[in-house]
C-alpha cells in the first residue's frame, strides 16, 4: 500500500514528495484518489515522468526541477496533461518546491474542468469572432461597391457645378446642390465604414502634406453649411490671424472636421448655435467645436470613442465616427478631447482637436517664364508659404518629391506636351498623386479643361491670377 502522510490527506490538492531523478518517495491520499493509484499499482516507486500524458513533457519538468535547484527559485509552475491509471487524462497546475537538499514536494490541483471550460469558451470566442468578420468584410464589401459610383456621382455634380455642360438656371443648380449635399453625407458614412475596416486591419495609409488646416476647416465648414441652415443652425466661426499649417493627409483632415461638425448639427436641436474656433499655440493648433446641443452624460463621455458606441439611438448614425476620429488624430500626432456640457455653461457639447503645427508650405512654381515666376513668388509668400521657382519645367525633379510640395502650381501657356509630360510625372510618383495641381490658364485659352475634368487633384484658373483666388485653393 502507498505510505500516505496524514497531515496532508486534508489537502485538496494531491502532493507528492519526489528525489532528484524524480522517484515518488511518499504522496498524500489526494495524490492516490487522482491517479486512481491501487495496491497492484502503487504510486510511491513509480517516476514522476511516467504519470505525464505525454512522457516528453515529465522529462521537461523534471529538466525544469533541476534548473529550479541551481537557481533556487521558490516554486515551478506548470500546466500540465496527466494519465490515470483507469486510462482517463487530468488536466493539472503542478507547482514543485525543494523540501530538502535532495527532496521535493509536488503539489497538484486538478484544472480538468476549469481547462474544458476555459476551451469552450475560446472556441465559442473564435466562432464569433468569425461571424464578426464575416459581417464586417460584407458590410465593407457593400460599403466598397457603394463608393464608386457615388464617388462619380459627386464627381460628375462637381462638373456640372464647374460648368461642364455650360450655364445651368439657377433651380438646376439648387438641386445640384442639394444632391451635392447628400452624395457627400452618404460618402462620408461609406468612407467611415471602409476606414473602420482599415483601421481593424492596419492597412491604412496616409498620404501626409504641409496643409492650411484654415483653409480645410473652412471648406468643410461651407459643405456642412446646407445641413446646418435646413436646421436654421447658427454657424460661428472664428479663425486665428494668418495661417496654422500642419503635416496632414489632406482627405482624413477633413474627414476629422466633418466628422466633429456633423455630429454638432445632428446633436443640436433646430435654431441651436455651432461655434468653430481654429487657435494657432505653438506647438500646436487647435480646433474647437462648441454646441449648444443635447450634451452627452458623463457615464458616456469615456465610451463615446469606441467603435459602434451610440448614446440612445434617437438620431440615425453609425457609432463610429469619433472612434475614426480618434484613431486618425493620433495618426497626425494630435489628441481628441472631448467635454459636455461645454465649460462655463451648463448644455452642449466641447471637442477640442489638437494637431503639431509644421512648417510653412513649400509651393513648386513650374514654368519658362521669368515674368510668370516674378509675379507669382510674392503672391504666394503673402499667404504664409515658401516658392520654389523651376524654370526646367518639364523634370519633376527628385527633391520636390523628398520635400513633399505642398502644392505644384504649372504655367499653362506651356506647350500642352510639357504640361501633359509634368502631370504623367506628377500623378506617376505615388507620394505626390494626391497633391493638389493648379494650371494656371491663359485667359483666352479654354483648351485645357479636359485636365481638370480628368484629375479631382488639378484645378483651372485664369492667369493672371489674384490674392484672393490663390487664397480660396
Ligand atoms: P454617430 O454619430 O454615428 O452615432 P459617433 O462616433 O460620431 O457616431 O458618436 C458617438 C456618439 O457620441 C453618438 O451616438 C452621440 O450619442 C455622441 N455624440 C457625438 N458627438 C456629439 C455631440 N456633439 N453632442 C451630443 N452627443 C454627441
Amino acid at each position: 500500500m502507498n505510505p500516505s502522510c496524514a497531515p496532508l490527506d486534508a489537502f485538496y490538492e494531491a502532493i507528492l514528495f519526489i528525489n532528484h531523478d524524480g522517484f515518488i518517495r511518499a504522496c498524500n491520499q489526494r495524490a492516490l484518489t487522482l491517479f486512481h493509484a491501487s495496491t497492484e499499482r502503487p504510486l510511491v516507486g513509480r517516476n514522476l515522468t511516467t504519470l505525464f500524458a505525454h512522457p516528453q513533457q515529465g522529462l521537461d519538468l523534471l529538466s525544469q526541477l533541476t534548473t529550479s535547484l541551481t537557481t533556487q527559485e521558490a516554486f515551478t509552475l506548470v500546466e500540465a496533461r496527466l494519465a490515470r491509471d483507469d486510462g482517463r487524462s487530468l488536466m493539472v497546475e503542478i507547482a514543485i518546491r525543494q523540501y530538502t537538499e535532495d527532496q521535493f514536494t509536488v503539489s497538484m490541483r486538478d484544472i480538468t474542468q476549469r481547462h474544458q471550460a476555459l476551451r469552450d469558451l475560446e472556441d465559442a470566442n473564435e466562432r464569433l469572432r468569425a461571424t464578426d468578420r464575416d459581417r464586417i468584410a460584407f458590410v465593407s464589401n457593400v460599403s466598397h461597391e457603394l463608393r464608386s459610383p457615388l464617388t462619380s456621382m459627386s464627381y460628375a455634380l462637381t462638373n456640372m457645378q464647374r460648368g461642364i455642360c455650360g450655364q445651368l438656371p439657377e433651380k438646376a443648380l439648387a438641386y445640384i446642390e442639394r444632391l451635392q449635399t447628400d452624395v457627400k453625407r452618404l460618402l462620408l458614412t461609406v468612407n467611415d465604414i471602409l476606414d473602420m475596416r482599415q483601421i481593424e486591419t492596419g492597412t491604412l495609409n496616409l498620404h501626409k502634406t504641409t496643409a492650411s488646416l484654415k483653409k480645410h476647416l473652412l471648406e468643410t465648414i461651407e459643405s456642412l453649411q446646407l445641413q446646418a441652415e435646413a436646421k436654421q443652425q447658427a454657424l460661428h466661426v472664428s479663425t486665428c490671424e494668418g495661417d496654422a499649417f500642419a503635416m496632414v493627409d489632406t482627405y482624413k483632415i477633413e474627414r476629422i472636421f466633418s466628422n466633429i461638425i456633423a455630429n454638432a448639427i445632428k446633436y443640436t436641436p433646430a435654431k441651436g448655435t455651432i461655434s468653430i474656433t481654429l487657435q494657432s499655440v505653438a506647438p500646436m493648433a487647435r480646433i474647437i467645436v462648441d454646441d449648444t446641443g443635447i450634451g452627452i452624460p458623463p457615464e458616456a463621455l469615456p465610451r463615446v470613442t469606441q467603435p459602434y458606441y451610440r448614446v440612445g439611438d434617437h438620431v440615425a448614425g453609425t457609432g463610429l465616427g469619433l472612434s475614426i476620429v480618434k484613431e486618425l488624430i493620433t495618426l497626425h500626432d494630435g489628441t481628441l478631447h472631448i467635454e459636455s456640457p461645454v465649460p462655463g455653461t451648463t448644455i452642449g457639447t466641447r471637442v477640442t482637436l489638437e494637431i503639431p503645427l509644421s512648417e510653412r508650405p513649400l509651393w513648386v512654381l513650374l514654368s519658362g517664364d521669368d515674368a510668370f515666376i516674378n509675379e507669382m513668388t510674392p503672391l504666394i509668400q503673402r499667404l504664409g508659404c515658401i516658392a520654389i521657382p523651376d524654370q526646367e519645367a518639364l523634370h519633376i525633379h527628385q527633391r520636390y518629391i523628398s520635400v513633399s510640395p505642398a502644392r505644384f502650381i504649372i504655367d499653362g501657356a506651356l506647350p500642352e506636351y510639357a504640361i501633359e509630360d509634368i502631370l504623367y510625372q506628377i500623378h506617376g510618383s505615388p507620394r505626390l498623386t494626391k497633391t493638389p495641381i493648379l494650371i494656371l490658364v491663359p485667359n483666352d485659352c479654354d483648351s485645357l479643361h479636359h485636365y481638370a475634368y480628368a484629375h479631382m487633384n488639378v484645378v483651372l484658373r485664369p492667369y493672371p491670377t489674384t490674392l484672393d483666388v490663390l487664397r480660396q485653393l
